[in-house]
């Protein structure tokens, strides 16, 4: 089999690596005469596996000692409304950054809730093709204690590069760029990330609290069980069962990436793969790329062929060449390469040389 360029935006590509080492596990664990996903989540193997994975995880990101991890389900997506659940309030809301489709999910579902949710910018004016600078003073707004962003937005294709705001407890959706970059946890009262883009495999939801995020949600009553953060907390994720083959899933990317070098080292080959694709997208008038040059992400890159009836032979033609998932999100149109970690520079490198091609046939 020879494994496609791949350029999907989630579920996506993980490390070849980490996919040959999880194989042998699926047999036979440990000492456990069964494989990963067929022993107990309070077995000691698998006590030993999420203790491990967690104390990864906090080398890694660097996260202090009186914040929590919580390995949940149900997605970015059930984070929209455990956030709000747990943290907004009549007298301390959460103010909302509207930067893309899935921020303004999240507003949604805080609106479900009744509860106010006042929005501090909104992109959609210009399309979603920019980003608020940084302590814009709308942003911190007096009266909101905690600010809602979405660090990536994964179909616009922009990325904050700098918290959006130092005055108010951040609130994160980081998805999409979760240990692609050095992050300043403190900043944050919560981070929640899907895992299917830098951390493995879908059905894994990463959750970061710090001590005031756990005792707002501690001062609400009446929460339901699963989507209580303090209960989570107590029961250290294992409140039901959790997902165990995920986890270790998890647990092996994150090796992985310390076997590469860590954070910091990712960081700089994610910063070289899409300093590369943007400059070809910026040599010539032929292509289009979208967003304002200081919001561009550096794992969803989006663009527009200027004849945008092109589009769709790129498409039919790259994936023929092995390179897949480069159409844009349905929503939006146009082209995306999403280019996470795991993503290698000589997967960009063939689509810059597909590109060339493309132009020299068509331009
Ligand atoms: N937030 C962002 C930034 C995303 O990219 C996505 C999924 N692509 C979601 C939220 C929704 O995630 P999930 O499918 O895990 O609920």
């Amino acid at each position: 089999m020879t494994r496609v360029h791949n350029f999907s935006a989630g579920p996506a590509g993980l490390p070849e690596a980490v996919i040959q080492e999880l194989g042998p596990h699926l047999i036979e664990f440990s000492d456990a005469g069964a494989g990963i996903m067929e022993i107990s989540h309070r077995s000691k193997q698998f006590d030993e596996v999420i203790q491990s994975t967690e104390a990864s995880l906090r080398r890694l990101l660097a996260i202090p000692d009186d914040y929590e991890v919580l390995f949940l389900q149900g997605g970015a997506s059930l984070q929209f409304t455990m956030a709000a659940m747990n943290l907004g309030s009549t007298l301390d809301p959460i103010g909302y950054i509207l930067s893309g489709h899935w921020a303004n999910r999240a507003h949604i579902e805080a609106t479900r809730l009744g509860q106010s949710a006042p929005i501090l910018w909104d992109g959609k004016s210009s399309d979603y093709q920019t980003l608020p600078d940084a302590n814009t003073p709308e942003l911190s707004r007096v009266g909101t204690r905690w600010v809602h962003y979405t660090s990536n937005n994964t179909i616009y294709g922009s990325q904050f590069h700098e918290p959006p705001s130092d005055s108010n407890q951040l609130v994160a959706d980081m998805s999409s760029d979760i240990a692609s970059r050095p992050i300043d946890i403190a900043r944050h009262a919560v981070i929640y990330a899907g895992a299917q883009k830098n951390l493995g495999p879908s059905g894994v939801t990463l959750v970061i609290l710090s001590p005031d995020a756990i005792a707002a949600s501690r001062a609400k009553s009446g929460l339901p069980s699963m989507l209580n953060y303090a209960l989570q907390t107590d029961k250290k994720s294992m409140f039901n069962t959790p997902n165990t083959f995920g986890i270790f899933a998890l647990s092996l990317v994150l090796n992985w990436i310390e076997t590469q070098g860590g954070i910091s080292e990712i960081a700089k080959r994610n910063r070289f793969k899409a300093s590369k694709l943007y400059a070809e997208l910026d040599a010539s008038a032929f292509w289009r790329p979208q967003i304002e040059t200081k919001a561009r992400s550096l794992m969803n890159v989006t663009w527009r062929i200027a004849d945008e009836a092109l589009e769709s032979t790129f498409v039919k033609e790259s994936q023929i060449q092995g390179l897949v998932g480069l159409k844009g999100h349905r929503s939006v149109g146009g082209l995306r390469a999403s280019i996470y970690n795991a993503c290698p520079a000589e997967s960009v490198d063939a689509l810059i040389s597909f590109m060339k091609s493309f132009e020299k046939r068509y331009g």
